[in-house]
């Protein structure tokens, strides 16, 4: 079936010190059913569609069949939730293995839901249909907005019932990543490993992430470096989006710099920094405001992790650390500022670009703005008919001057100006009204038709499409405050 199908495994996280996995198998499910499939993403690993949704096909996503060269495994981590240090490790999760692509790249192919390990703790090792075609819709469309992120290959409904708050549709996704290498398994290494073995895992990761720094003189050094950056950028993709994550437990931090877990993640509509969604987080510690700091302080937590690496001296070695860490602060306020330029269409700096973009969040925030919907409307330069308050205010008119003036201090033509908002500001996101329609209908209804209409135009955000206008709306007043659930 793998010549057919497309699969080519290897299995390099297998060759890790035992200490970082248990060999588990799959538990068997009664009926699987393919209700999502992910063409575009199975071409670009090299599968094939037609033979993977014939019955062998669907097994596999089920857990049913291990494709040739599979090495199952549950992966061991620890992490910090809400800022408590634990054990913890895939619970629900298998890891196939590693899918070479055509293009010779490498990716997990990870089973979500597919039975209980030897890390599932009291869980039930099962997962639900309707969160996980949520970890679908929302994981490709921060695909489709250009922000690393693991993303969902299928979902195959079980067959089998889950008890959570009712009986629920049991669901598995198949989940793709550059690796699931987390903080989490960093810190699990440093707690319970040896120094040899968070070395292995530190200098398995370099290859796999950042092959480049192989041959630094201070590769691990290199290694929090390079950490350091991508989350910098990643956390500011999510602060330009107005993307929420909501778990930022350092067991959902990677290594790679990709976006992980879809649980109860959100997309901020009026825009306040204290925003949150999470019913678990009941201290905004994961409000949107706050995401950048907690990044800061999980890249502390990791760090950490390398300190015996670092330098022979720990004095020495935290004294390094912190140098590096002190940086993040600095670094991510000079990409969210470049980003928010280029989200006005500023392309050249000016010294007073931070008071220029300050002024234009607060009066949004005082007059509660739709976040994505006022950068769009500049975009589009349809504030006259948008019947926002802000539009309305005469602070607003205030602000449009020094902005105009602003645009006007550049060389940079008015339709490239342009041209950069719209890559900037997307068109269209996730509402969480629509999440919910389409969800709604697929779960108990299902109709898929609706979560397919939702995907198709929340592959394109940028292009301003016709078919977009629909999506753009804010909930209905009734439907707030939102809520969302691990
Ligand atoms: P999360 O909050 O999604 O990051 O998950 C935290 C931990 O709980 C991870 O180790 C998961 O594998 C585990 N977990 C979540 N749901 C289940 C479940 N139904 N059964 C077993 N483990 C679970
Ligand atoms: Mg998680
Ligand atoms: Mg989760």
């Amino acid at each position: 079936t793998n010549i057919l199908s497309g699969w080519n495994f290897d299995n390099s996280y297998s060759r890790l010190p035992e200490i970082f996995y248990s060999s588990q198998n799959p538990t068997q499910v009664s009926s699987p059913e393919l209700i999502v499939f992910n063409s575009s993403l199975a071409a670009k690993l090299g599968l094939n569609e037609d033979s993977l949704k014939q019955k062998n096909g669907v097994d596999v996503f089920a857990g049913n069949e291990l494709p040739e060269g599979a090495f199952p495994l549950a992966q061991a981590y620890a992490g910090h939730q809400f800022g408590h240090f634990t054990m913890l490790g895939d619970g629900r999760a298998i890891l196939l293995g590693e899918q070479i692509t055509p293009s010779n790249e490498r990716f997990d192919i990870q089973l979500k839901g597919s039975g209980r390990t030897p890390y599932s703790r009291g869980g039930d090792g099962r997962a639900t249909l309707g969160p996980m075609l949520r970890e679908y819709i929302i994981s490709e469309a921060m695909h489709g907005l250009g922000i690393p992120t693991t993303r969902s290959l299928a979902v195959v409904t079980t067959g089998e019932t889950v008890m959570r708050e009712a009986e629920l549709p049991g669901a598995i996704l198949t989940r793709i990543a550059a690796s699931h290498l987390r903080f989490g398994t960093f810190q699990y290494a440093s707690k319970w490993g040896t120094t040899e073995d968070v070395k292995a895992l530190a200098d398995y990761a370099i290859e796999r992430h950042y092959p480049h720094i192989q041959e630094t003189e201070h590769r691990y050094l290199s290694l929090l470096q390079e950490v350091i950056n991508r989350q910098a950028a990643l956390v500011t993709k999510w602060q330009l989006v107005g993307f929420i994550h909501g778990v930022m437990n350092t067991d959902n931090m990677t290594i790679s710099g990709e976006t992980i877990d879809y649980g109860p993640c959100a997309f901020m509509d009026t825009y306040d920094p204290e925003t949150v969604f999470s019913s678990i987080d009941r201290q905004g510690r994961y409000a949107y405001g706050n995401q950048p700091k907690i990044t800061a302080w999980n890249l502390a937590r990791f760090a950490e992790t390398l300190l015996p690496l670092l330098h022979e001296d720990q004095e020495q070695a935290v004294t390094i650390a912190q140098d590096e860490i002190s940086q993040f602060p600095d670094l991510f306020q000079s990409y969210w500022l470049n980003g928010m330029r280029s989200k006005l269409g500023i392309v050249n700096e000016e010294t007073g670009d931070d008071t220029l973009i300050e002024g234009l969040l607060s009066l949004m925030k005082k007059h509660g703005a739709d976040y994505t919907n006022t950068f769009r409307a500049l975009t589009l330069k349809n504030h006259e008919e948008e019947q926002s308050v802000l539009f309305r205010a005469p602070e607003f008119s205030q602000w449009y001057k020094l902005w105009q003036d602003r645009l006007g201090r550049q060389d940079e033509s008015k339709e490239a100006s342009l041209e950069l908002m719209k890559q900037s500001n997307p068109g269209v996101i996730p509402r969480n009204h629509r999440v919910e329609e389409a969800l709604e209908a697929a779960v108990t209804k299902s109709d898929f038709s609706v979560m397919e209409n939702l995907l198709n135009v929340l592959k394109k955000p940028y292009t301003y499409s016709q078919d977009q206008t629909d999506y753009c709306k804010p909930a209905e007043p009734s439907k707030y405050p939102y809520q969302t659930f691990c």
